[in-house]
């Protein structure tokens, strides 16, 4: 296995400015409608062009640094759709995500399991959903208040400087980010749109290939292959790992050191699977 190739010093910035970058694009895009410079439709479309890479870096930053040394960017962005809580937030749910998948200890559980409609109203409300798990783990602290002060200033000072420009903005950011979050938690965790569909961790490379020479020029390679090789990415030792070295990895198959057999026909409950180990413990000789 090669040795992921984006864990410097450097790279860490390169994540830092990739989200100031583009959250500062979005947000000018947002205040030159105000204007009167663009359409309001331009920030849909600055939204769906420049927020994916966004929320790649914050997963990247999520996997690869300790919460407590996280720059303040990590600690405050982006300025829409807010991740309430900061990248920490993000961190805490999704390491467990990695950890826990497919058993009743996950936090993205609500995202992917049951029928797909009650999944899309889950991933719509994704921010909340995370910030109130990250409370039931973590407790609150002084530095989850001063996100929440940040994350409401913005919006009141928004909302009262660009009115209808900060709203389409925000809302427009909110349906973009839950649509996006349901494909990707869907899709990626379930093999057909129904209720009773398989789950497991799958490769999405039939579905990019066609259109990935214009995809990868709108989004970037990261997110590109990030939704492609998501089953690479769930392997146990591969989770560090960069977007751009997924084409290298293998998908192993090793998905959670809970489970073995992939498709799962249902979530597992972690004291079932605990109980069982124990039996087995229990009935091995010597
Ligand atoms: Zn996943
Ligand atoms: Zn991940």
């Amino acid at each position: 296995m090669p040795e992921p190739k984006h864990l410097s010093p450097d790279h860490e910035r390169k994540e830092y400015r990739n989200i100031v970058v583009r959250t500062a694009a979005m947000y000018g895009v947002m205040v030159l409608a105000y204007f009167g410079q663009v359409p309001l439709w331009g920030i849909v479309v600055a939204n769906v062009l420049f927020y994916f890479s966004v929320y790649v870096s914050v997963h990247e930053i999520g996997h690869n640094y300790q919460s407590n040394r996280l720059h303040w960017i990590g600690r405050m962005v982006p300025l829409a759709t807010p991740i309430w809580g900061g990248v920490r937030v993000f961190q805490e749910t999704h390491r467990r995500h990695h950890l826990y998948f497919c058993t009743d200890h996950d936090p993205w559980l609500p995202y992917y399991a049951g029928h797909p409609l009650r999944a899309l109203f889950f991933n719509m409300i994704e921010p909340e959903v995370n910030a109130y798990n990250f409370m039931k783990i973590k407790g609150v602290d002084k530095e989850l208040i001063v996100n929440y002060i940040y994350n409401i200033f913005f919006i009141a000072v928004g909302a009262y400087l660009f009115a209808d420009a900060y709203w389409v903005y925000l809302i427009s950011t909110r349906l973009i980010h839950g649509l996006a979050v349901f494909f990707f938690n869907y899709s990626l965790h379930r093999n057909k749109m129904s209720a009773d569909a398989d789950y497991s961790v799958y490769n999405r490379e039939s579905w990019m290939r066609p259109i990935f020479p214009i995809a990868r020029l709108i989004w970037g390679k990261a997110v590109v292959v990030g939704f492609m090789y998501h089953d690479r990415h769930h392997c146990l030792r591969q989770w560090r790992y960069h977007p751009l070295d997924y084409e290298t990895l293998e998908d192993i198959r090793d998905y959670s050191p809970f489970i073995k057999e992939w498709p799962a026909k249902a979530i597992y409950k972690l004291s079932d699977i605990q109980a069982q180990r124990d039996e087995l413990r229990a009935d091995m000789p010597g």
